[in-house]
């Protein structure tokens, strides 16, 4: 069998991955105290219980972890407090002769959106994770394009503002400080005047509603996401985009008017032959298929 276990934020999640389908999950949240490495080896022990397995009929583990990756090691994952740590090698003190992989979650859910999912039929796409910040993975040939050293194609820090507002990586005017869905809802607050945290439901249904103002925003939101995404389009001419995270939540509002703005003209180079532009099919899940690809 093969284990896929997805590391978040805040939760864990560790499925059996047979005949390409997810066939069981488990899902656990995470908290400061928990010690992650222990967490990841109760879970999978717990996976083997459950589904009468042992040890020795675990083929592959593969982990989709966020942040940067690089052989084997989590070199930087903020979010789970992980700095420079040797995870592959850890794991593999207790699961000894088993192939066990490592790899940036936006790429895991890239791989399963192309092998699975929305760019199964697209040779030359690009997938996007839209949500919290922004992240890639491009496929060109149907191959996943991977740099040596770290994950690459950290395309929601390309800068689209020189003189732009404050990225958490340091630099000004990075696509996700204009792109993301967290900036939208910030921006929509401010127009509003709304000081609490509001939902995800919540903000759709504040966007749903007939606004001037809050139209001018979503506007120009949708123009940041148009000139950072023309640029992709420009690099890699990609026959078809997939866009992945919750952006998928405000899909019907945002993607016509995403495609029509990149209809545009001078939105992009060659302007004919855009890519279809559609959304990711497998949500949740897609971390663990991936991990194992
Ligand atoms: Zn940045």
């Amino acid at each position: 069998m093969k284990i896929g276990i997805d590391l978040g934020g805040s939760h864990i999640a560790v499925g059996i991955i047979e005949k390409n389908k997810l066939q069981y999950k488990i899902e656990e949240d995470l908290n400061k105290e928990s010690n992650l490495l222990e967490k990841m080896k109760e879970l999978i022990t717990k996976t083997l219980m459950e589904n009468q397995g042992a040890k020795e009929d675990i083929e592959k583990i593969g982990i989709a972890c966020p942040g940067t990756i690089s052989n084997g090691n989590v070199i930087k994952a903020g979010n789970l407090e992980l700095y420079h740590f040797p995870l592959v090698e850890e794991l593999k003190k207790e699961f000894t002769n088993i192939e066990i992989t490592l790899r940036n979650d936006g790429k895991c859910a890239a791989m399963a959106e192309k092998h699975y999912g929305s760019l199964k039929k697209a040779k030359d796409c690009i997938f996007m994770n839209i949500g919290t910040g922004i992240g890639g993975a491009v496929f060109l040939d149907g191959k996943l394009l991977e740099p040596k050293k770290y994950s690459g194609f950290e395309i929601g820090h390309m800068v689209i503002e020189k003189k732009g507002r404050q990225c958490t990586c340091g630099k000004k005017g990075c696509f996700e400080t204009y792109g993301s869905i967290r900036v939208l809802k910030q921006e929509v607050k401010k127009e509003l005047h709304i000081e609490k945290d509001i939902t995800g439901k919540e903000l759709l249904n504040i966007m749903l509603e007939e606004n001037e103002n809050l139209d001018k925003v979503v506007q120009e939101y949708i123009r940041n996401l148009a000139i950072g995404i023309g640029n992709l389009i420009d690099i890699f001419e990609p026959e078809m985009i997939s866009i992945g995270g919750s952006f998928s939540y405000y899909n019907e509002l945002l993607l016509p008017r995403l495609i029509t703005k990149l209809q545009e003209k001078n939105m992009t180079f060659n302007e004919e032959g855009l890519p279809v532009i559609t959304t990711a099919e497998l949500q949740n899940d897609a971390g663990i298929l991936g991990a194992i690809l």
